[in-house]
């Protein structure tokens, strides 16, 4: 995955570097050509301007020929006049020298006297016999006297009667003509018809050759030289030293008027350079607009990879959530059910609680209706004797004695009734005081069985709080009950009951039992420190309380006395009823 990534990017520079040189290239190529024509335009107008000066030159001393062909001192020789005359011309115009020749070839006056070898050359030369046939002559060569290259100029000297009588030549020097421009740029140089270089700004080349195409000294070996086509442009590659380029543009133009070709050569480098340079720029551009493609496509890259690893991320953490969503929602259920379970459980036990005590009771309870029964019918028979004996009175006493216990009888019932209902009875005013009795006498058999002494004594007045009836008396039953067996063992049994009143209303029953064994457990169900099959050893009474206790809004406590025994409290909301009313 990386490597073919790396062989992508790797082929993806390679291309770019490919098309980033090819594209240099052609700028290089088409700027060289652009430059190559401005080149040759520039340099044929210096070519134009270099030829355009010597043929104006060359002009001025014909005109000189010319106009001193006629000077009247010419006319008598032999007086050294003339030859005043023509080097005061001579030096102010730096000529190699004026002569008046005659056409017999007699030289009647000279600047500087001439040496008669260069005389004789010069009458045989073609210049002189133009000036012959009455035209003006022009020639050039080395001036067989001095040395030198010289331009010749030959006018006519005309008689009277029109006739040629001589000729008034100037030697122009050459050399002062090219001094005024040797070095210019660019190289330039004239060439004869014999293809000799005669005049040039360079001195190099100077009486060269035409070779082939090129140049070449006339003796010794010819240095280097190439020629190349570029586009309709002719170019020279030599080798000719250090002051001719090395590569050079060849111009021409031809110039009859003084029976020469001018040729330039303009060197090329400015215009490779140029070209070099805007083919630079071009691939500098052309690689930075490259690399910030490059970059951009890697940025979108490394942007998309960096999305899409935060999108799996997200996508797992997503799916990591839903899962502990599903285990949450799952558990919740689980709670729900095991807390309707427990609910269910409770509900069970509260009425196993409620079977168990009326299994207790019921023992106690046969045992408290025997007695008033066995009473009543004792007291009933009585009655019968005393009513024989015509003892109204005392039968009275008896009637009502059965009219009493027949209540007491009736009340135990009644609280049996209530003691068994199943139906959840509502949370009201109750009077505390009444629902103590009420127990106490539930189990007075039992307590007066087990020879146990009761501490009560009922407050003035009746103690109001909120709570259920029923239940509170199930649960002191259960307390009573409890220190009962408790004190089982004791030498002093005595069972201690009070309803105090404050912030709340609280009920204690204490006992003189050895206490409780474990008080932090007492409430859980099942425990139970009793012997196991007793009729009241299940371990639900107190847990059973509890929650009876809770249901309406109070609270129950177990702990051991300081005094010695277990002593339990039954909390419960005051009544406030009165106070609102
Ligand atoms: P059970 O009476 O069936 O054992 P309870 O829930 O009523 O069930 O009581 C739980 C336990 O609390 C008892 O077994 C006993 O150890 C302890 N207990 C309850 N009341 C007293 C008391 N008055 N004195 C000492 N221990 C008590």
């Amino acid at each position: 995955m990386m490597k073919a990534t790396g062989i992508r990017r790797g082929l993806g520079l390679l291309a770019v570097v490919v098309a980033v040189a090819a594209i240099a290239a052609g700028v290089l190529r088409y700027g060289y050509m652009q430059a190559l024509d401005g080149l040759s335009q520039r340099g044929e107008a210096d070519l134009a301007l270099a030829s355009d000066r010597l043929t104006g030159q060359v002009q001025r001393y014909r005109d000189l020929a010319v106009l001193m062909a006629t000077h009247p001192a010419l006319d008598a020789p032999g007086t050294g006049e003339a030859d005043a005359v023509l080097l005061h011309a001579a030096d102010r115009t730096s000529v190699l020298n004026i002569l008046s020749v005659d056409m017999s070839g007699e030289v009647r006056a000279a600047a500087h006297s001439p040496q008669p070898a260069a005389v004789a050359e010069l009458l045989a030369s073609d210049f002189f016999h133009r000036a012959g046939e009455g035209a003006l002559g022009f020639g050039h060569g080395i001036d067989p006297g001095l040395g030198t290259r010289a331009f010749y100029i030959a006018a006519p000297r005309f008689r009277e009667d029109g006739g040629v009588q001589g000729a008034l030549i100037v030697a122009v020097d050459v050399e002062a003509l090219e001094r005024e421009w040797r070095g210019d740029r660019p190289a330039v140089f004239f060439v004869d018809d014999a293809g000799e270089v005669f005049i040039s700004n360079r001195s190099e080349i100077l009486l060269w050759q035409r070779a082939d195409v090129g140049l070449a000294p006339a003796v010794g070996p010819a240095p280097g030289f190439r020629r190349a086509m570029m586009e309709g442009h002719e170019l020279w590659v030599t080798d000719w030293g250090p002051y001719l380029p090395k590569t050079g543009l060849h111009l021409v133009q031809d110039l009859p008027q003084i029976g020469m070709r001018a040729e330039a050569l303009v060197d090329v480098a400015p215009a490779r350079r140029l070209a070099g340079l805007q083919a630079a720029v071009v691939a500098l551009v052309g690689l930075a607009v490259a690399a910030i493609l490059f970059w951009l496509v890697e940025r979108r890259q490394v942007l998309a990879q960096a999305n899409a690893t935060l999108e799996s991320r997200v996508a797992a953490r997503t799916a990591e959530l839903s899962g502990a969503n599903i285990a949450l929602r799952r558990e919740v259920a689980e709670r729900q059910e095991a807390e309707a379970a427990l609910k269910k459980a409770q509900a069970d036990l509260v009425q196993a609680g409620k079977m168990s005590a009326l299994g207790q009771m019921s023992a106690g309870i046969s045992h408290e209706l025997n007695q008033p029964l066995m009473a009543i019918s004792q007291f009933a028979e009585n009655g019968a004797v005393l009513l024989e004996r015509g003892k109204t009175e005392a039968a009275e006493g008896n009637l009502r004695r059965i009219a009493e216990l027949a209540g007491r009888m009736g009340r135990i019932i009644r609280n049996l009734r209530a003691f068994a209902r199943q139906e959840n009875e509502p949370v009201r005013r109750i009077d505390v005081v009444a629902v103590v009795e009420s127990a106490l006498e539930m189990t007075e058999a039992r307590l007066a069985k087990d020879g146990i002494a009761v501490d009560w004594t009922p407050p003035a007045q009746a103690v109001w709080a909120m709570g259920g009836e029923v239940r509170l008396g199930q649960v002191l039953v259960n307390l009573i009950s409890n220190a009962a067996d408790a004190m089982a063992g004791q030498t002093e049994k005595r069972l201690v009951v009070r309803v105090e009143e404050g912030a709340g209303t609280v009920i204690r029953v204490r006992d003189t039992g050895p206490g409780i064994e474990a008080p932090e457990k007492i409430f859980d169900p099942f425990y139970s420190t009793k012997e196991v099959g007793a009729s009241e050893g299940m371990g639900l009474g107190l847990s059973i309380s509890y929650g009876m206790v809770q249901s309406f809004g109070g609270a129950i406590r177990g702990r051991n006395a300081i005094e010695g025994g277990a002593e339990f409290s039954v909390e419960l909301e005051p009544w406030r009823g009165e106070q609102a009313a």
